[in-house]
């Protein structure tokens, strides 16, 4: 697909982030998804539509809200932003097939559980579960291989025993995630589960010299290091593997 035509997907892609901002919000504190219609997390004033476009009120209103003044949190235009980019991105890579709508829908995903982990420290269950039983059957329907439940399985399994050898770093919240990236990713799950660990461990590093002991109770929400590893797998993936098992046979 040319890259103009990717591009056009950026203005849909920015909404499909709002609506993400939205399940970012609400699923955390079980509330619907539809209704009420947004309001103020502060002052619960409802937000009228031109206050409600995405990225371009954020900067409006200068990130604060209209009616108390109190901020809005970057989080909302960085949801945005990355939602519009990764759709884009997905179009761009696979074209227009259906591929490249699992790969949309599996970022998308991706964006509102790091969303939530980063200010909640949960990957909740009502998102990650029916979407990983999406992506499974869709590249089922795709691709009928072995490889997508065979990759969700031992991703799983491989984040559940690191879980329990070092439980401070994980959560059974991650597993789950391991589950949806294998379903999505099939073999290359694991570049995606090495490059979420090793971009982990840095912010770790700095924790641990900034706060010394302390700061293995801290903790860090590794599901968007996850989600970070990835859309890296998803995009680059195949020639990642391919270059590593090169340098071994070499
Ligand atoms: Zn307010």
């Amino acid at each position: 697909m040319s890259p103009a035509l990717a591009a056009l997907a950026v203005f849909p892609g920015l909404a499909l982030g709002g609506f993400l901002n939205v399940v970012a919000a609400r699923v955390p504190l079980k509330r619907s998804l539809v209704r009420p219609g947004s309001a103020c997390m502060s002052c619960k004033a409802p937000i009228v539509w031109y206050d409600n476009i995405p990225l371009i009120s954020y900067f409006a209103l200068r990130g604060r809200c209209r009616s108390c003044g109190a901020r809005i949190g970057l989080v909302y235009p960085a949801v945005e932003i990355t939602a519009a980019v990764l759709v884009a991105g997905c179009l761009l890579a696979f074209g227009l097939t259906f591929y490249a709508a699992i790969a949309a829908f599996f970022c998308c995903v991706l964006v509102a559980i790091s969303a939530i982990d980063i200010e909640h420290r949960i990957v909740p269950d009502r998102i990650v579960l029916p979407a990983t039983l999406i992506v499974l059957a869709a590249q089922l329907v795709r691709d009928p291989s072995l490889e997508w439940p065979l990759a969700a399985f031992l991703a799983a399994l491989f984040l559940f025993i690191a879980a329990v050898v070092y439980p401070a770093g994980m959560g059974m919240g991650d597993v789950k995630l391991a589950l949806l990236m294998g379903a999505m990713l099939g073999k290359v799950v694991s570049v995606a589960l090495i490059i979420g660990m090793v971009s982990a461990v840095i912010p770790g590093m700095y924790l641990l010299a900034r706060h010394g002991r302390s700061a293995r109770k801290m903790g860090i929400p590794f599901a968007p290091f996850l989600a970070l590893g990835s859309v890296i797998a998803l995009f680059a993936g195949e020639w990642l593997l391919d270059a590593y098992l090169g340098v071994l046979r070499s």
